[in-house]
């Protein structure tokens, strides 16, 4: 691994330049690619030679995107994809088999949670999970036919923070793949391998864009696991379109400066709320206040950019919250350079049962900011108003 700095592999990862010598890198839209000869396509075909083929198996914007990634998480190899979910579907479709069994941290994304509940069934892989703070239950979810250890961190929505090094000790005893979306932290702030994480997934759409234009995905990690998954993909055709490599790409070279502004306006958000009267708690992983301060400051090298908390009067409270705001966007995407608001109780996870919502940490109240990139007094500007209101 190169002892570059992130910020700088973010940048200077460089892929071979054509003839026009261009210093940005430019966009490669082709979906096949020629050979010299009849033994020159046997030996590519026959993967004696590491060359590109078809877009659906590589391209130089998706090995550049590919690549940087790899760089900044101290991964060996990836692969990329459609959309996040993409990566997340294919990563469990091409390392699992019928039969197998998953254990997983309980507050996740709402599609992964989905895919648990009605589609891996299909294929006869069930799953179990232990709540946040049920770490110690771990073990004893474990079976015979238990083959990946899945979590996010932090959480998405309640922001919870997971012990990455510890569950990265637990799936080595029991010889399960540790892996982590490592999604809302991206790999400025966290890199999951050096606790232990045998694969990182991202949804490339949210930070690593940060302008809401793409949808993209990524997997990276261990090269004999991500072999697997390259086999799965490149015959099932889930791959990450070059136009959208080639943002993706782009994007990365300012993620670092990018975050570290998010994160700071993140934090001041954070404070604003927790001093404020309209607020009952606030979550935010570099809040003192936070359960697993400690552990996301020992985790994470910033808080990132989401603030959950819980607006006093319940459902109706958080519904005529969302009616009052002005500036801030209500949508569904996060990790945009305009700040956006949601309601998970009334929204992303209205058909939960309560039970099921108060169990992924979402109280009728609680209100999720994706913290952008608009001038601080703005933001709280606007959140003030909508408070008072
Ligand atoms: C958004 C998201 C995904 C899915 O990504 P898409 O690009 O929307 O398919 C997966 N995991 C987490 C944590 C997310 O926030």
């Amino acid at each position: 691994m190169s002892s570059k700095h992130i910020e700088t592999q973010a940048i200077r990862t460089q892929i071979e330049r054509s003839q026009f010598l261009e210093h940005s890198n430019p966009l490669y839209l082709t979906s096949s690619y020629v050979f010299e000869d009849a033994e020159d396509m046997r030996a590519s075909f026959a993967d004696e030679k590491v060359r590109n083929i078809y877009s659906r198996y590589s391209n130089p914007n998706t090995s550049e995107f590919i690549d940087k990634i790899c760089k900044m998480e101290g991964a060996e190899q990836g692969y990329a994809f459609a959309s996040g979910m993409s990566a997340v579907f294919s990563t469990f479709a091409a390392l699992l088999n019928s039969g197998d069994h998953i254990v997983f941290s309980r507050s996740i994304f709402g599609s992964t949670q989905t895919m648990f509940n009605n589609i891996l069934p299909k294929w006869n892989i069930s799953t179990s999970s232990f709540k946040i703070d049920e770490i110690d239950k771990i073990e004893s979810l474990i079976q015979p036919n238990t083959k990946i250890l899945y979590t996010e961190s932090p959480t998405n929505p309640a922001v919870d923070i997971l012990d990455l090094e510890l569950l990265g000790s637990i799936a080595k005893k029991h010889n399960l793949i540790f892996l982590v979306d490592n999604c809302f932290a991206t790999p400025y702030l966290q890199q999951p391998i050096k606790f232990g994480a045998d694969l990182v997934i991202h949804s490339a759409t949210k930070l690593i864009d940060g302008q809401g234009r793409v949808l993209g995905g990524v997997t990276v990690g261990n090269s004999d696991l991500i072999q697997k998954i390259y086999l799965f993909s490149r015959n099932t055709g889930p791959a990450l379109s070059p136009f959208n490599a080639w943002v993706l790409s782009k994007s990365l070279e300012t993620l670092p400066a990018r975050i570290n502004m998010h994160c700071d306006n993140a934090l001041n958000v954070a404070e604003f709320l927790e001093s404020n009267d309209h607020v009952n708690f606030v979550k935010y992983p570099f809040l003192k206040s936070h359960p697993q301060y400690k552990l996301a400051k020992k985790q994470m090298k910033l808080g990132g950019n989401i603030v959950a908390f819980e607006i006093k009067g319940g459902i109706d409270a958080g519904r005529n919250f969302l009616n009052t705001i002005k500036l801030l966007s209500l949508s569904a995407n996060l990790g945009d350079t305009r700040s956006i608001v949601t309601h998970p109780a009334s929204t992303t996870h209205a058909k939960l049962s309560e039970e099921d919502r108060l169990i992924t940490g979402i109280t009728s109240g609680l209100i999720r900011v994706s913290v952008g990139l608009e001038h601080i007094d703005d933001i709280i500007g606007d959140l003030k108003q909508a408070l008072e209101n």
